[in-house]
């Protein structure tokens, strides 16, 4: 096993990260920033670093920093998290180049999957179903471009190659718009990611998330577990996530759980990942690979019994991974409601000390946070501060237990949005299953008019 492993991260992941660790007997670095070192994993590492002042630019982006405290405590190791580093080539190229472990796919897999026109195209060799589009970068000449459209039939999306967190898009909706559109997208995507590269895609009305976690090793096995339903979102931002998803047969879980599988061996994926797809009458469509652990792995966890970020860390000690296919059952159901200290009305971040801290409990409920009382919320980063997951032996009961959990929950000092997540599980569509990926957005609306 691994001997000691450097958590790149914050929050709830680097204290999830460091409670697998200690499990499995790996001794762990925590890296801080300035503001963070009243972290509750910080308090629990066996070795931390301040790595630099709160800007993530200066700390968890620094890589010379991070590095540099790897090499200080003698670590083995360096797992990055969601977030921060966690899809940066050049960050999993300079840890193992400084004789470190990444804790993830090599630096080519991950250009490779951050790239979203390589990416569909190697997806596409290995039988991965895809949304029809140009297959390939966008030229300028504007016959082919409007020919290309004419084939995917309006409405189309242009997307940027490099994109990500839901910027670079611009739906098209008639031929008029087409270049212009282009144009746009194209220096929208120089200006956000340096890469002017952009793709064409059938812009799909009213799909749903659904998303496939995969493991897999450096002896060439690969498993999947199962589906999430991640539909439940505001401006691309996920807020409810659940697994398994509504209405997906065992049937249609194996047969695209098999496909990702098969990706993996194809491109020797190594690692835990995410095969993100839009899900429209009853077809999936690829639209992207994330090369790193996700904010909603619990929920796969609870119905399957594989701890993720454990298989992770045996992974990248070069073991095989624990479970094969045929061992890997689904049971029951879980669902995860990410808390954020925000306005549950508009949304705007809520730091600050939280004066009163009190976590729900009982059969079913597993609470991933980092706070406690007297913590105090920086303003420098992602405003999630803990994620509510509850399982039952199937949907309404962990709908229930989610319900009573939201209720038990007390955060005194800050706004969170728990109002909005008990306004959700409230919901009677929510209550049916399988909204789509605007639903949220459209409800919020509706009650802003009210
Ligand atoms: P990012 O990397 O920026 O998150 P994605 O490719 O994952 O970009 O897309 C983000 C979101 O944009 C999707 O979850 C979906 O809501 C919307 N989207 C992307 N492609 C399409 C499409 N072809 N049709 C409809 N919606 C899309």
């Amino acid at each position: 096993m691994l001997d000691k492993v450097l958590i790149a991260n914050r929050g709830e992941i680097a204290l999830r990260i460091l409670r697998a660790c200690h499990e499995l007997g790996i001794k762990t670095v925590a890296v801080h920033s300035t503001v963070d070192e009243d972290l509750m994993h910080v308090r629990l590492a066996d070795e931390s670093v301040c790595i630099g002042p709160p800007s993530a630019l200066q700390s968890y982006l620094n890589i010379p920093s991070i590095i540099a405290a790897a090499e200080i405590t003698n670590t083995t190791a360096i797992h990055p998290g969601y977030g921060f580093l966690a899809e940066s080539a050049d960050f999993a190229e300079k840890v193992e180049n400084s004789g470190f472990i990444f804790i993830g796919p090599k630096a080519d897999t991950i250009s490779l999957m951050g790239d979203k026109v390589s990416a569909i195209a190697s997806m596409k060799k290995a039988g991965v179903p895809c949304v029809p589009g140009s297959d390939g970068p966008l030229g300028d000449d504007e016959a082919e471009n409007k020919a290309i459209a004419k084939r995917i039939a309006y409405p189309i999306i242009i997307k940027a190659s490099g994109g990500g967190g839901g910027k670079g898009m611009r739906v098209v909706r008639k031929e008029s718009d087409l270049m212009d559109s282009i144009v746009l997208t194209r220096a929208e995507a120089k200006a956000a990611f340096n890469n002017d590269v952009v793709y064409m895609e059938k812009f799909l009305e009213n799909p749903r998330h659904i998303e496939i976690q995969v493991l897999s090793d450096s002896h060439g096995n690969a498993i999947h577990l199962g589906e999430r339903d991640c539909s439940m979102q505001r401006r691309h931002q996920k807020v409810v996530e659940e697994a398994p998803a509504p209405g997906i047969t065992m049937e249609t879980r194996k047969n695209i759980g098999e496909r990702c599988v098969r990706a993996c061996k194809d491109i020797q994926y190594r690692g835990a990942g995410t095969f993100e797809f839009l899900y429209e009458k009853g077809e999936f469509y690829f639209i992207e690979m994330n090369t790193r652990v996700q904010v909603e792995h619990p929920v796969s966890e609870l119905i399957t019994g594989i701890d993720i970020i454990k298989e992770q860390l045996r992974i990248a000690a070069g073991q095989p991974l624990s479970s094969k296919q045929a061992d890997v059952t689904f049971s029951g159901h879980a669902i995860e409601c990410r808390i954020n200290a925000e306005d549950p009305k508009t949304f705007i971040p809520s730091p600050g000390k939280i004066t009163r801290y009190h976590a729900p409990g009982g059969p079913g409920v597993r609470l991933d946070s980092h706070i406690y009382t007297g913590y105090t919320v920086p303003p420098n980063y992602d405003s999630m501060i803990g994620k509510l997951i509850t399982y039952g032996e199937n949907r309404d009961v962990a709908i229930a237990r989610m319900q009573m959990a939201l209720d038990e929950v007390m955060v005194d000092g800050i706004k969170t949005n728990i109002p909005l997540q008990r306004d959700i599980l409230a919901d009677s569509n929510f209550h049916r299953g399988g909204t789509n990926i605007h639903y949220l957005e459209k409800k919020l609306a509706e009650e802003d008019e009210e």
